[in-house]
């Protein structure tokens, strides 16, 4: 059967001509105040440290005031990475709306907003050795925030095969253990992700998503500072640098080293996290 072809409008080119406008206009959110948090980094020291295992998730705490640095080491390699308010699981990093207020990929001043009805600033990309990096000849990017993550689901879906280190089993396996949770509550939790050190984009020509080798190499990292208490989970994908396919134990993975550093006394005067967005909640 041929699938029947809308007719083209005579006025389909004026139609086409529409002028494209920035859904939400970048100068409208909050500055990113260079000066206080080239500051608060200028002087921190380390108060944790962690290795995230190959095709696995471990998860961590970051206090608000203090700094994440997601580094690579051994090898090029992914991360996903969830984020929550470690005092309410409900508040969780909103990948759709900071893609939405920011752009497909997140570099440095740019915010990790949370869910509503929260809606606030998680944390603030305060460095990111990738920045050179910029927008390639394919219209790809680094640290993707369109692709939710890994599964076992869609997995199935397309290959038929049950496969239990996808990212968002290994998030899940994570936050159970953090919390000590059910597996099935746990992954209640688990959302979308912003993909650490991922290149992507869209095909040109049939705007597909997809994928090429992550350009970072051992030592490069990705720093947030943590706006308000955050629970995190990381899991070091298992598509390695993500060049050829995920969802099973085919690609070279390596680890992922976290640190957290804390500003030393006097950085961070005055500041406060963020309150909750200001919406009266009434609905009209
Ligand atoms: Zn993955």
């Amino acid at each position: 059967m041929t699938r029947s072809v809308p007719t083209t409008p005579p006025d389909a080119a004026a139609r086409r001509s529409a002028k494209a406008v920035v859904v939400y206009p970048a100068g409208r959110l909050p500055q990113f105040d260079i000066a206080f948090y080239d500051a608060a980094r200028s002087n921190v020291t380390k108060i944790a440290e962690l290795v995230i295992p190959p095709r696995d998730a471990r998860a961590f705490s970051v206090p608000a005031g203090c700094f994440l640095r997601i580094i690579s080491v051994e090898g090029p390699q992914v991360g996903d990475l969830n984020l929550w308010n470690a005092h309410d699981l409900s508040e969780h990093f909103f990948s759709g709306k900071t893609r939405a207020l920011h752009a497909t990929h997140v570099s440095t001043g740019d915010r990790l907003w949370s869910s509503l009805p929260s809606l606030r600033p998680m944390a603030t990309i305060t460095h990111n050795t990738l920045d050179w990096y910029g927008w390639d000849e394919d219209g790809a990017g680094v640290h993707d925030v369109i692709g939710t993550r890994c599964d076992p689901y869609t997995n199935v879906l397309l290959k038929g095969t049950q496969y239990h280190h996808c990212c968002h089993s290994n998030l899940t396996r994570a936050l159970a253990a953090a919390w000590d949770l059910p597996l099935a509550e746990a992954e209640s939790h688990v959302h979308d992700v912003l993909n650490v050190f991922m290149c992507t984009g869209f095909t040109r020509d049939t705007h597909q998503y997809f994928m090429k080798a992550s350009p970072v190499r051992p030592g490069d990292f990705i720093e947030l500072f943590a706006e308000i208490d955050l629970l995190c989970a990381l899991s070091a994908c298992p598509g390695g640098d993500c060049s050829a396919g995920h969802s099973d134990d085919d690609a070279a993975c390596h680890p992922l080293k976290v640190e957290v550093h804390r500003p030393d006394n006097g950085a961070l005067a005055g500041w406060r996290p963020p309150p909750v967005n200001g919406y009266s909640r009434s609905h009209g």
